[in-house]
């Protein structure tokens, strides 16, 4: 366990915060501190082919050792950390044994991690806890994911009598801004399925999320004297606040949950002359997304039949439900599910309320489920992870790879 908290802490220390602001790949040099590091790390603990090409991606194998053939299965986390929280000088604390109570934070600003406010903490009494000093984010997103994948690495290299087939890992960059799987070369990765190590709490097992779009919503108004402005004035701000009020009032995310989708807008900007609202549809279920943008593109021609062609709406779809492309390759769930049920661990499968690396993967060609890397409270002062969670997720990965063997022995 302390190899995994020593891991973690060292992953942490180094700030990859990426830059949604910023067009490179990655989207901030400091990302390639850690990316560095992880690749001589991989060549130090003993895997193979280990590269790290011109956008940071870093990728290794470790070679099968049976004479069989297996899949090839790959692990992938990513190293940036949200751009939403502060990812410099994190200074994590470690609480061995928590006694449940509240975990004093920051004693200067009075900041405090409470099980009364954030409810899971509960189920760690007696856990080691790595937490922020309060100041920062921690990084357990997805720094837990990587020490996992190179600690289940080490293990099955240290480890030869377990019988496994090629196994691939790769360490990406800019997740949190949504590029992480942009330049991920599925080809050379060569895998034929994946998992990311980027859920949050012990036992979640994903392989639904939403499908998303993007909408700008764009109204040109015509400024004229407010005193003469009689059947000449053409206010944007108050047409684009009609266009808002021709919304569903209950499809919005502070109404929803489960698999219900949602409109979101989140940013209004205006003059008389412009305005521009900025936001998001999600919806698990594809027709019902089709559907949604239907609706709104019906609300902008209605607009337009009654104020002339003075509103427009662009709608960029930005990933899509991966259960479409899993579901035909059921077993490489079933084979997560089993991993944790032979760990005790109960598995936790229920549809992501966003989208992950994996989504845009699977669409790649590469499918990738998601599975739990042991964090809570991500992108924010009080994201916390228990070491016990970590290590969880390592003997899932161990397990994966050992089933898969497995399956494909009894298979043949
Ligand atoms: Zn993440």
């Amino acid at each position: 366990m302390q190899k995994i908290i020593d891991r973690f802490i060292s992953y942490v220390k180094i700030d990859t915060q990426s830059n949604p602001d910023s067009d490179s790949t990655p989207s901030t040099k400091k990302q390639w501190d850690l990316a560095n590091k992880l690749a001589e790390e991989l060549k130090t603990i003993g895997m193979e082919d280990v590269s790290i090409d011109e956008n940071a991606y870093v990728m290794a194998t470790l070679p099968t050792n049976i004479d069989r053939k297996i899949p090839t299965i790959g692990f992938i986390a990513h190293f940036d950390t949200s751009p939403d929280f502060s990812g410099a000088n994190i200074n994590p604390k470690i609480i061995e044994n928590y006694k449940g109570g509240d975990i004093v934070l920051n004693e200067e600003e009075n900041i405090i991690l409470s099980p009364s406010y954030f409810d899971d903490l509960k189920q760690y009494k007696g856990q080691t806890i790595i937490t922020t000093d309060g100041t920062t984010l921690l990084g357990a997103d997805d720094k837990a994911g990587i020490t996992e994948i190179v600690t289940a690495m080490e293990y099955l290299i240290d480890n030869p009598h377990i019988h496994h087939g090629p196994v691939r890992i790769a360490f990406t960059p800019d997740e949190e801004i949504g590029r992480g799987a942009h330049k991920f070369d599925v080809k050379k990765f060569g895998a034929e399925w994946a998992y990311t190590m980027d859920g949050s709490q012990v036992g979640e097992l994903e392989y639904e999320n939403f499908n998303a779009a993007g909408v700008k919503v764009t109204v040109k108004g015509k400024s004229v004297h407010p005193g003469y402005a009689k059947g000449k004035m053409i206010n944007a701000i108050t047409i684009a606040n009609e266009f808002l009020s021709m919304l569903p009032k209950k499809e919005m995310p502070q109404f929803t949950h489960h698999r219900e989708g949602f409109f979101h807008f989140y940013e209004f900007k205006g003059n008389v002359e412009h305005a521009e609202i900025n936001g998001i549809i999600r919806d698990h279920d594809r027709d019902k997304f089709d559907a949604r943008k239907e609706l709104l593109e019906r609300m902008i021609s209605d607009l337009t039949d009654r104020f002339g062609s003075i509103i427009s709406i662009e709608i960029k779809d930005q990933y899509y439900n991966m259960k479409e492309k899993i579901e035909p390759v059921m077993h490489i769930v079933d084979i997560a599910e089993q991993a944790m049920l032979d760990l005790n661990i109960e598995p936790i499968i229920k549809p992501i309320r966003g989208g992950t690396d994996g989504s845009q993967l699977s669409y790649m060609g590469l499918p990738c489920p998601n599975i739990f890397a042991g964090g809570h409270n991500f992108h924010g002062r009080y994201e916390y992870v228990p070491a016990e969670s970590m290590k969880k997720a390592t003997d899932v990965i161990v397990k994966i790879v050992e089933l898969t063997a497995k399956y494909y022995n009894d298979e043949a």
